[in-house]
């Protein structure tokens, strides 16, 4: 008997349980900082802020071992098509978690050489506002996205969903030049 057919699905619950917690108590970020609020996000694994408590401090040189994407600074045209790059090269399931205003909207940077918002490049699970964010931030950001991945149910397609979020912001406020990054 297959693990869907199990009574009341109590197996697959147990085993989405199971598999959610390992997923948040695994995450590793891929070594990547765009502008200022990488700093934040370095002393984030200091051991003042100690991200290692949440089984985190492995941040990844190759995107192929991460899980997790912190956009930590503004984004610029030139580096939008290496933020792409470097998603696609992440292996599933993934997350993108926007590291303050200037990730999330282009924030003060309203002018032609930054994206504004990395939506539009990448798809988002969760912003965190601040310029720039502290460290005690991003953890209960870290903490908020952990819950997210716990609760992930299975059968969700994550790929149809995320590519519907990027369709939604592209519309919501075009860039046409950012189109063609996506595939
Ligand atoms: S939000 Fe502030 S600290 Fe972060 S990249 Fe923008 S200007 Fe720098």
């Amino acid at each position: 008997m297959g693990i869907e057919e199990a009574p009341s699905g109590i197996l697959l619950t147990s085993l989405e349980k199971f598999v959610g917690l390992s997923r948040k108590a695994s995450m590793w970020p891929v070594t990547f900082g765009l502008a200022c609020c990488a700093i934040e996000m370095m002393a984030t694994g200091t051991s003042r802020f100690d991200i290692s408590r949440f089984g985190m401090e492995v941040f990844r040189a190759s995107p192929r071992q991460a899980d997790l994407m912190i956009v930590a600074g503004r984004v610029s045209q030139k580096m939008a098509p290496v933020v792409r790059q470097v998603y696609d090269q992440m292996s599933e399931p993934k997350w993108v978690l926007s590291m303050g205003v200037c990730a999330s909207s282009g924030g003060m940077f309203n002018n032609y050489a930054l994206v504004q918002g990395v939506d539009h490049i990448v798809p988002v699970d969760i912003y965190l506002p601040g310029c720039p964010p502290r460290p005690e931030m991003l953890l209960n950001a870290i903490l908020a996205l952990h819950e997210q991945v716990r609760q992930s149910p299975f059968g969700v397609n994550r790929e149809a969903a995320v590519r519907a979020a990027e369709e939604a912001a592209l519309a919501a406020t075009p860039t046409s030049q950012m189109k063609g990054l996506l595939r």
